[in-house]
């Protein structure tokens, strides 16, 4: 691979661990997702509720998005 190839692929918009379980989710279960953070429940519980059925997140993955520090914010 040419270094050129590498900064093509480096600058691929990719979605961070928290966009891809949410990517993952059936359209009812975003949709619930993203009331639940409109209604402002905090990310603990949030958390517990995505593991409770069986999804796999993170805390830290979770709060990278949130603060935009995650990999798929430019
Ligand atoms: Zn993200």
């Amino acid at each position: 691979m040419t270094l050129k190839d590498r900064f093509a692929q480096a600058d691929v918009h990719q979605p961070c661990a928290y966009m891809i379980t949410v990517n993952a989710m059936t359209p009812e279960d975003q949709k619930a997702l993203a009331e639940a953070w409109d209604k402002g429940m905090s990310q603990r519980t949030i958390l517990r509720v995505l593991r409770a059925e069986g999804y796999k997140t993170s805390n830290e993955a979770i709060m990278a998005h949130r603060k935009g520090e995650c990999k798929c914010v430019k």
